[in-house]
Formats: structure tokens, C-alpha cells, sequence
């Protein structure tokens, strides 16, 4: 074959780019791979990741898909002597219901046919619970604690406001380092054969074999190709457009801060906190009076949803903390440089400060060791991915990966490298395909979900 002529072309060097080209390779040995991406890898959306990750979904199906992605994770961190920092404090979802049944029904729908092994109720003492008090992955308990009245909580849990009654501690959760993790697979895969290149995608084209016709550094040529892999991540509907296929993807803007917490408000074994529940910001009547006059901001005057997150980042001797708040819910046309809210770090300080009334203290005075961060979820309706074959026959998608592509990435690389080389695959995989659309059943049960599992 000449140089510009390879197996399989993968568009997207974010993380979902780059797992599907390392377990093409790695696991199933095909060698001639060219991964191209318009900017550095792992410098989009995967650059902009909280690098958090969880067992804990509305439905058994991305359960299963995030349980298999972590079990690659796992190994990969095992091989290396965890090079890519996997944490396991677990996620911690605290609510002031006192009895969240629904929120239990879902939580039991989520495990399955697992939950009644997986789910450990705790009443009184707590005797039987162990909080995290070690980040090891390894000797980390398995399932979730549930955690019913407010004593009991602050008892665990004292930085927490006092009218949380009920926690869900989720205990296959945590963080690790999605960089380290997209490093490590370039550097796997290079000596054996998978290349890189810098050049921007203009255009797809089919004859007997696919042309794509790209630009680098301000030259055009065309690379000829058997097999697509569309890992655009926000620009996949783009690319897919490229050679006349719709994909069913939006694009919605998120953000999230880090600051360096100075005065350790956050205590440093913290799990990674949820708020579950909704609430409305308490505005002064000035500031009431400038969000009012501004339409993209008077939103923010509104109901605001639950989910808002904080976290320790770095470590036990780290100062870091992490803050974020999915509550965009509009979509918009992906660009590089998406512009930010300026008023969201004091609006997600705010919210976040509800569950954790210590970071108050921070409130009209952020520290300025801080980042301000945000990138696209590239989301269908019903939030689940799109992975394998596109309806271009020699297509095929790691997309639509909205929050969750980070700790998603190995399991959606490997079932997507699955699809390509036609081995089996779990039999989750068909439904995190195109070929879910076809089940009508399912689609109507996930349009009447209450949650769609999105933080
Ligand atoms: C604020 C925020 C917080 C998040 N937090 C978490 C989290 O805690 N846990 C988690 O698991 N996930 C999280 N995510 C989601 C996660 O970051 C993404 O799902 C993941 O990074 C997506 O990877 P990707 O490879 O699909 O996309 P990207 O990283 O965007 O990669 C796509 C690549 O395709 C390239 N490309 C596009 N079009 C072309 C073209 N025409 N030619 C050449 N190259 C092209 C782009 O340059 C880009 O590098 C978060 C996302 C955001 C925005």
C-alpha cells in the first residue's frame, strides 16, 4: 500500500479516537491504522473532563457498558502500576427526601438483576459501613451504601448541610487521569505501527475504497482508506454529514471550575459529592435586576435542576477542588473555543454551597489559582452513545459520548474495535448501536425515563 493508503482511518485523536485505534491494534492486531485529528491529541473535549467515573446509571445498560470500560481501566491501571491515577472514594449522592422512593426504584433498576447482592441499606448505627478513607482502588468496596437519616449522615459526613437525610454512596467510582490514560495508549500503539497525523478532515468520498480529502499545515491531499472511524467527538455529525449521513446527536455546552481551596474547606477524603436536588439561587435585588435585563443570563433566576458535584482533586496532600453543573440543557453549533458563562463560577459556588456550607466562605472571593473550563456533550436523545456500525456501510462510530466519554472511552473503543473486526461483543453492544433505534420497545421505555443518568 502507498503512504496514503491505510486499513483503517480514525477522525478524532480525543479519547474515544484514540481507545478504538488501541484495542483495533492492540487486542486484534490490525497494524495499519492512521489516527488524524485537526489539533494535538487529546486536546478537545477530552482535554476538558472532570475524569470522573461510576457504575451508577438509570438503566442496567450503561451500567454494564461503564462496569466493562472500568474492568479495562482496571487492567490497564494493574499492567502500569496505575499510571493513570484511579481513585476509588466513590460518588456520594446526597438528597434532603427522607424517603426517596423513586430514587431507590431507579437505583435498583440500575443494578438489575446485581441489586440485591450489590445494595447494603444502613439505618441506625452505620456499623457495617466503611466511608473511604483510602483512594485504593483495589481494596475498595464493591456495590452502594445507602445511608438513611440526617444523623446518621453527619455522624459520616459532618461537612454536609444537616437536612440531608438520605445518601447513596456508590462505591465502584471515582477518578482517574483521562490524559495519562490517552498518553499511554499512543505510546502502546506507536511502535506498533498506529500513526498520527495533524490534518483537518474537509471531506469524505466513496469509489471502490473511502477518500478523505484533508488539509495540514495549509497543504490538501487525500488519504484513501477501507474503513471510517468517526471519533469527532462534538464535530462527529460533521464528519458524518461529510459522506451524507445523519446522525441523531446535539451538541450542549457545560462547564465546570477548579480552584485551589486554600482555607481546606473540603476535606481531602471526600467522595466525589452530588446534590441531588434542585433549588432556586438566592439573588440580592441588584443582582436580580442585571440577570433579569439579560436574556442568556435571566435563566438563571429560575428553578434550577439538581446534580450539582464538587470534589477533592490531587490527592490527600492536593488543594485542588473540582466543581460542576451540567444544568445547560440547550443546544448549540460546536465550536472550538465555545464561550463561557462568566457568571458560572459564582453560580456554581453558590448551588454547591447548599450541600457543602463551607465553601461560603469562598463566595464573592474565589481564589485566583483557578481554572474555568467547558466543552460540548455530544448527546442523543436518550443519552446513551452511539458505537459501532453507521449506516455508511464501512463506517463505523465511537460517539455521542456526552459526560461520560472519559470513563466510557476503553469499553466504547473495544466494542466499536469488536464491530469492526467482527468478533462478538457483549450483548449490551447492539444496543449502544444505531441498530437500537430499530427496538421500538426500548426506545419508548427510555423516552418516559425519569433520569437519564446525567451529570
Ligand atoms: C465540562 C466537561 C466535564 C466532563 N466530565 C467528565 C467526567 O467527569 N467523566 C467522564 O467520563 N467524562 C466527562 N466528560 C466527557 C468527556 O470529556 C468526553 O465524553 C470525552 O472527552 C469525549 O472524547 P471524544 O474523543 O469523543 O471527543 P474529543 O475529545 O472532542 O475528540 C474529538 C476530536 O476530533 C477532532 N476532529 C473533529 N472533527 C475533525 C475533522 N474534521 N478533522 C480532524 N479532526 C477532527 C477534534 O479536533 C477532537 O480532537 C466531560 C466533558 C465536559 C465538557
Amino acid at each position: 500500500m502507498k503512504a496514503n493508503d491505510v486499513e483503517i482511518l480514525v477522525v478524532g485523536a480525543g479519547i474515544a479516537g484514540i481507545a478504538t485505534a488501541y484495542y483495533l491494534a492492540v487486542r486484534y492486531k490490525r497494524s495499519n491504522i492512521l489516527i488524524v485529528d485537526e489539533g494535538q491529541p487529546m486536546a478537545l473535549t477530552s482535554a476538558q473532563s472532570g475524569e470522573n467515573y461510576r457504575n451508577w446509571w438509570p438503566h442496567p445498560t450503561m451500567a454494564a457498558f461503564t462496569d466493562h470500560s472500568t474492568d479495562l481501566m482496571e487492567d490497564i491501571a494493574r499492567s502500569t502500576g496505575n499510571r493513570i491515577n484511579m481513585t476509588r472514594r466513590g460518588y456520594f449522592l446526597a438528597t434532603r427526601q427522607e424517603k426517596p422512593e423513586q430514587l431507590l426504584q431507579q437505583l435498583f433498576a440500575g443494578y438489575g438483576a446485581c441489586a440485591s447482592d450489590s445494595i447494603r441499606v444502613h439505618e441506625s448505627s452505620g456499623d457495617n459501613y466503611s466511608p473511604p478513607v483510602s483512594e485504593d482502588w483495589i481494596t475498595a468496596p464493591d456495590g452502594v451504601d445507602v445511608l438513611l437519616g440526617r444523623d446518621l449522615i453527619q455522624k459520616f459526613y459532618p461537612m454536609f448541610d444537616r437536612t440531608i437525610s438520605t445518601g447513596l454512596h456508590i462505591r465502584r467510582a471515582g477518578d482517574i487521569s483521562g490524559q495519562q490514560l490517552g498518553q499511554y495508549m499512543l505510546e502502546v500503539m506507536r511502535p506498533i505501527g498506529v500513526r498520527f497525523q495533524q490534518a483537518s478532515v474537509l471531506g469524505i468520498s466513496k469509489a471502490d475504497r473511502f477518500s478523505a480529502d484533508m488539509i495540514s499545515g495549509g497543504e490538501r491531499h487525500t488519504i484513501k482508506s477501507d474503513i471510517i472511524v468517526n471519533a469527532a467527538g462534538p464535530f462527529a455529525s460533521r464528519v458524518s454529514a461529510m459522506h451524507g449521513e445523519a446522525l441523531p446527536i446535539v451538541n450542549v455546552l457545560q462547564q465546570k471550575i477548579a480552584f485551589a481551596d486554600r482555607n481546606h474547606a473540603i476535606p481531602r477524603q471526600m467522595p466525589f459529592a452530588i446534590d441531588l436536588d434542585g433549588q432556586t439561587l438566592a439573588w440580592s435585588a441588584d443582582e436580580q435586576e442585571a440577570l433579569s435585563t439579560d436574556p442568556d443570563f435571566s435563566r438563571l433566576l429560575e428553578p434550577m435542576p439538581g446534580n450539582i458535584h464538587c470534589r477533592p482533586d490531587g490527592g490527600e496532600h492536593g488543594q485542588w477542588i473540582k466543581l460542576g453543573w451540567a444544568y445547560n440543557s440547550e443546544p448549540g453549533e460546536p465550536v472550538r473555543e465555545p464561550e463561557l458563562n462568566p457568571y458560572f463560577p459564582e453560580v456554581v459556588l453558590r448551588a454547591a454551597s447548599r450541600l457543602l456550607p463551607s465553601l461560603k466562605q469562598y463566595l464573592g472571593a474565589l481564589p485566583r489559582d483557578r481554572t474555568h473550563y467547558g466543552g460540548y456533550y455530544p448527546m442523543t436523545k436518550e443519552n446513551w452513545p452511539l458505537i459501532g456500525e453507521a449506516k455508511t456501510p464501512g463506517v463505523f462510530l465511537t460517539a455521542a459520548l456526552s459526560g461520560y466519554g472519559t470513563m466510557a472511552a476503553c469499553a466504547a473503543g473495544d466494542l466499536c474495535a469488536r464491530a469492526i473486526v467482527g468478533v462478538s461483543a457483549p450483548s449490551f453492544a447492539r444496543t449502544l448501536s444505531l441498530r437500537r433505534y430499530d427496538d421500538k420497545a426500548l426506545m419508548a421505555q427510555l423516552a418516559i425515563a425519569n433520569s437519564r443518568g446525567l451529570l
